[in-house]
């Protein structure tokens, strides 16, 4: 028998697994929960269980939805006509803390990687695509970010939207760090 009771080693593992945690955090936060009240341990579990149950990408933007719709796209005050292209869900967060867009978002899902064998069909462009023919948006920004992924990105994208007679645009300096 190990030092460690299975149990203790499971967990450490699975917080292991985190982005951002390394085996010392892992090891913490696993003696952290031994420490802690039952409650609060429950409700760990439970949030992560719930989290899982209840959200989804929203069936528009792709963004995180609790329904159908996210709460940018159930939002009828906000401006329809102005669209902004991020990659991942957690850009619209931080585009949300400039306080400086009141449009809609659409989430690509990732960058277009070669190497990693992402090309278009494994990003949401087609539904992209499928958004504009609607023919409301009349202005697209794209704040993919500033790495060579997502210039590539913003690139392309680009290009394949050249021919709509909309307004496309490049964030400058990619997203608001922070
Ligand atoms: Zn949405």
């Amino acid at each position: 028998m190990g030092l460690i009771p299975a149990a203790v080693e499971r967990l450490a593992a699975e917080f292991g697994r985190l982005p951002g945690i390394g085996p010392k955090t892992a090891q913490r936060l696993t003696f952290h929960c031994m420490r802690a009240t039952p409650e609060s341990t429950a409700g760990l579990a439970a949030a992560l269980a719930d989290l899982r149950r209840r959200v989804r990408p929203c069936s528009r933007c792709y963004f995180i939805a609790e329904g159908d719709l996210c709460a940018v796209c159930s939002n009828p005050s906000r401006d329809q006509t102005v669209m902004c292209v991020v990659e991942e869900p957690l850009d619209v967060l931080a585009v949300e803390r400039s306080g400086e867009f009141g449009g809609l978002y659409h989430v690509l899902g990732g960058a277009l990687s070669p190497i990693d064998g992402v090309g278009p069909d494994q990003l949401t462009i087609d539904a992209l695509e499928r958004r504009l023919d609607g023919g409301e948006v009349r202005e697209v920004v794209i704040a993919t970010d500033p790495d060579v992924e997502g210039e590539a990105t913003a690139h392309y994208l680009g290009d394949r939207l050249a021919s709509r007679g909309i307004s496309v645009s490049r964030l400058a300096h990619g997203l608001p760090a922070g």
